[in-house]
């Protein structure tokens, strides 16, 4: 059998050990002494709580379908029905349904809803009798959108969902990269409106926020189950450190607690963040190196809060909210977990669990206060959007460095050249959140593709 070193344990690098198994001696590299990457779960007041990502999308098979094989299916639960939630405007106001990505479908299901000014509202109805701009290079979210819908339903509808799914920003993402459905329909040329309406009439995915599901106790406890079920040997506590290819075979170079270690395979899946694969790739493809390096990342806080429910003054209703940067405020995100999950509320029901999320691209200054900063500012701004809750029984705040790829105006044409400059590395693949998406089954696709690579190489 052919041997394999997977590089990164997040669940790109297990979905790819999981696809090998059977295949290929694999050998998974992973620097903390867990495997899961972005995916971990926690523990607050003695409560099971997603540090990292809590939900996988359920519109698209990849993660659902790879948690049901490692043993998860009766474990995958979907979050209480609730509509999509902003805090603008001084208040908490439902997204009407049939949204995509923020972009609306109806006009009219806006009014009165006090997302957008009157004018703002007219201005989206007014894009199905707009000339056709049919987009013929990639552009930023903004520039399309908003010479669509008008400035401000891009401000209040779309920039708060970009920031909760990327930590980005709609003047740098791409449409291309960051909300294909929508350019696959600028590309035809048409009003994006009826397009839209009929695209969800034809039964094509709801948008996003709503089609996902959880983890029971956690969606931290998927990569650990994959890595169980996948037989590869999982070294974590290892850090790979370099890459030397030997004319038939690559050698790692890796760091352990006890020091360093060599070894060797037929191949090699990097599966990794995009600056640490451009690290290893530096000494054989400066091209890769290049691309991969000049991808952006935006770093985030989470800041999960227990609060005890017979002390609370107040307890919100709904599945949480997202906030857009134009108004000014501190927090990105806040998901009430407690009413969003029911497992989680059925095992600790005297406690009412809430996760703010804070730090967008560019907001480095602000994540460079001091936890406790942190946890005062969403404690805070959330007594502003949905009242006074009182103080917190505990709070812990998990810093994520780096830890959004951000796909900037071109992010399509880099993959492709990195992926170019990659093939020509003979039994080398890469995988992970820095190319195709950023979503967990996203991830989970590009390891399976990965590990097709290297079995074909
Ligand atoms: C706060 C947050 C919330 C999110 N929420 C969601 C969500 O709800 N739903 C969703 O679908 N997506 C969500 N995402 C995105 C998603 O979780 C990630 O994009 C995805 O998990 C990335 O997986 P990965 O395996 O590609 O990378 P990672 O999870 O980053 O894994 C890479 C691994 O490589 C290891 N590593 C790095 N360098 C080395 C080295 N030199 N040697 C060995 N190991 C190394 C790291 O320790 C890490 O474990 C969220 C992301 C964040 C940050």
């Amino acid at each position: 059998m052919r041997s394999v070193i997977v590089i990164g344990g997040g669940i790109s690098g297990l979905a790819a050990a999981w696809q090998l198994r059977g295949r290929a001696d694999v050998t998974v590299l992973e620097s903390h002494s867990k495997v899961g990457g972005k995916l971990r779960t926690g523990t607050i007041a003695g409560i099971a709580v997603d540090e990292g990502a809590e939900s996988l999308m359920a519109l698209r098979p990849e993660a659902v379908e790879l948690a049901a094989a490692v043993g998860l299916g009766d474990a995958l639960c979907d979050p209480a029905q609730a509509p999509t939630t902003i805090w603008t405007n001084g208040a908490l106001r439902p997204l009407p349904a049939g949204h995509v990505m923020g972009v609306p479908t109806d006009p009219q299901a806006l009014t009165g809803t006090g997302l957008l000014s009157p004018e703002g509202v007219a201005r989206v109805a007014a894009e199905e009798t707009l000339p056709a701009t049919p987009l013929t290079e990639d552009c930023s979210v903004t520039d399309y959108l908003s010479s669509r819908f008008g400035r401000e339903a891009v401000d209040r509808l779309v920039e708060p969902l970009l920031g909760g799914v990327y930590a980005g920003r709609a003047d740098r993402l791409s449409l291309r990269a960051a909300m294909p459905r929508i350019a696959a329909l600028a590309e035809q040329g048409a009003p994006l409106l009826p397009a839209l309406r009929r695209m969800k009439a034809a039964g094509a995915p709801r948008s996003a926020p709503v089609a996902v599901q959880g983890v029971v106790r956690g969606t931290g406890r998927f990569p650990q189950a994959v890595a169980r079920s996948c037989g590869a040997r999982i070294l974590t506590g290892t850090t790979a450190r370099a890459l030397q290819w030997t004319g038939n075979r690559w050698r790692v170079q890796a760091m352990t607690a006890d020091g360093a270690l060599t070894m060797e395979a037929d191949a090699v899946i990097l599966a990794l963040p995009a600056f640490a694969a451009a690290e290893l790739l530096r000494p054989h493809s400066p091209l890769a190196e290049a691309d991969l390096s000049a991808i952006p990342h935006a770093s985030t806080a989470v800041i999960t809060m227990a609060f005890s429910r017979a002390q609370a003054h107040f307890l919100p209703e709904g599945n949480g909210f997202l906030v857009p940067p134009v108004d000014g405020h501190t927090l990105k995100a806040a998901s009430f977990l407690s009413n969003k999950w029911s497992w989680l509320d059925t095992s600790s029901p005297e406690t009412f669990v809430v996760r703010a999320s804070i730090g967008r691209i560019g907001e480095d200054e602000l994540l460079a206060r001091p936890d406790r900063h942190l946890v005062r500012a969403a404690i805070a701004e959330l007594h502003h959007a949905v009242g006074p809750m009182g103080e917190p029984l505990a709070t812990r705040v998990t810093r994520w460095d780096r830890g959004l790829p951000q796909y900037g105006v071109g992010h399509r044409d880099r993959v492709t050249r990195i992926r170019e400059a990659a093939s020509k590395l003979p039994g080398l693949a890469l995988c992970g959140a820095a190319y195709e998406g950023v979503g967990v089954a996203a991830c989970v696709a590009t390891g399976r593709t990965a590990a097709h690579q290297v079995l074909s190489a």
